[in-house]
């Protein structure tokens, strides 16, 4: 069942979602040449707590980190620790807040230092499936037709679209009904009502969509070695449109930043 918020709820949420794209900006200004991800998550853990909320991830299923820090090749759930950035990698960071009983959840993949042409194209088309998804968050519309703007316009631009990997409903919990599949055919599954609230993630290659899962149980890798890219908003279906919760105080995200 999917679950719908009022707009009283949708608003407590957006705080929670507010915490979060601090967060991301915190770790897009301090993510360098030679900085570990061990690093960005105490910084992003000590911020969080410092705005009175919690890292959702910490301690979910057992995970140890606070953020997921996720370098190159691994798509999503990289545990940080004592990997370096270098010079020309990308790192999806994705942030989760519970505050005051709602979780915001967003990430974005940021380029350091100078990174080869075509991974910042990869970047860019995952940044702009994203907002196509979003712009398919209207009454009326259903379900798979965000996974098909998706998937559309990502193979058309040369890139495969991660399957085994969904977005999901977000709300006193950080993940709800629905599962939201990145790719399929338009016109299917649940017709989207005002109220719900979604966690709107396409993850894409440069190569194939095959996954494998690494010994530590977490961290997620494209089988062939390809360049990954992960995008992330919390969303609310309102009757005036879609509605992003993770936005800052400014109404803005590094998420939506050109890159
Ligand atoms: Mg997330
Ligand atoms: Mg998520």
């Amino acid at each position: 069942m999917i679950e719908r918020k009022s707009s009283r709820e949708i608003a407590k949420q957006a705080q929670a979602g507010a915490i979060v794209a601090e967060t991301l900006q915190l770790l897009a200004d301090e993510a360098k040449p030679g900085v570990t991800t061990g690093e960005l998550d105490r910084l992003a853990e000590k911020l969080i707590r410092r705005r009175g909320g919690a890292p959702t991830f910490k301690g979910y299923r057992g995970f140890p980190g606070s953020i997921c820090a996720s370098p190159n090749d691994m798509i999503v759930h990289g545990i940080p620790g004592a990997v370096a950035l270098g010079d020309g990698d990308v790192l999806s960071v994705d942030v989760g807040v519970t505050f005051r009983g709602f979780v915001g959840d967003s990430a974005v993949t940021l380029a350091i230092g100078e990174v080869a042409p075509e991974t910042r194209r990869l970047l860019a088309v995952c940044q702009e499936s994203l907002h196509r998804m979003i712009a398919a968050c209207r009454v009326g519309n259903h379900l798979s037709d965000l996974g098909h703007a998706c998937q559309t316009y990502v193979e058309g631009e040369g890139f495969a679209v991660v399957r085994a990997l969904v977005g999901h409903g977000v709300g006193r919990r950080m993940h709800e009904d629905p599962q939201i599949p990145n790719f399929g055919p338009p016109g299917r599954g649940p017709e989207l009502r005002e109220g719900m609230v979604f966690a709107i993630e396409p993850m894409i290659t440069a190569g194939s969509h095959e996954i494998r899962i690494d010994d530590d149980g977490w961290s997620i890798y494209t089988t062939d070695g390809s360049m990954a890219a992960h995008f992330e908003h919390t969303v609310a279906i309102t009757a005036d449109g879609p509605q992003i919760l993770t936005y800052g105080s400014d109404g803005t995200s590094v998420v939506d930043r050109s890159v």
